[in-house]
């Protein structure tokens, strides 16, 4: 065996194989395990960690809501820049944990967090 002690799967499953646009309001993920997610847009603007956004609940609209640059950043972060200029830095593990399918649901590895 190749990969010695290394966890390969734990690593592929916070890594973006493919990153695409599903309809208007959403993100389609595909992560390096095989695992789809589709992320709206106001969730992912919903839970940006910056200073301003912190403690916000209000649900992002219109602009607010608008990808207008996705790029991803290294491995291990996505950067999303907004139509009302703002700007989102979340790191890959974050943004997998706001997957909703049936399978991250019910998915002890990826607990989903207070909110
Ligand atoms: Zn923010
Ligand atoms: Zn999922």
């Amino acid at each position: 065996m190749v990969y010695g002690t290394v966890v390969a799967d734990a690593r592929d499953g916070t890594r973006i194989e493919k990153l695409t646009q599903v309809g208007r309001y959403a993100f389609g993920v595909v992560w390096g395990d095989g695992h789809d997610s589709i992320l709206p847009h106001r969730t992912v603007r919903l839970v940006c960690p910056c200073e301003e956004c912190e403690g916000v609940q209000a649900e992002p609209h219109g602009a607010a809501a608008e990808p207008k640059r996705v790029d991803l950043l290294g491995e291990e972060s996505l950067f999303v820049e907004w139509a009302d200029g703002h700007e989102t830095l979340l790191l890959l593990t974050e943004l997998r944990a706001l997957c909703r399918c049936a399978r991250c649901v019910g998915e002890p590895d990826y607990p989903i967090s207070g909110r």
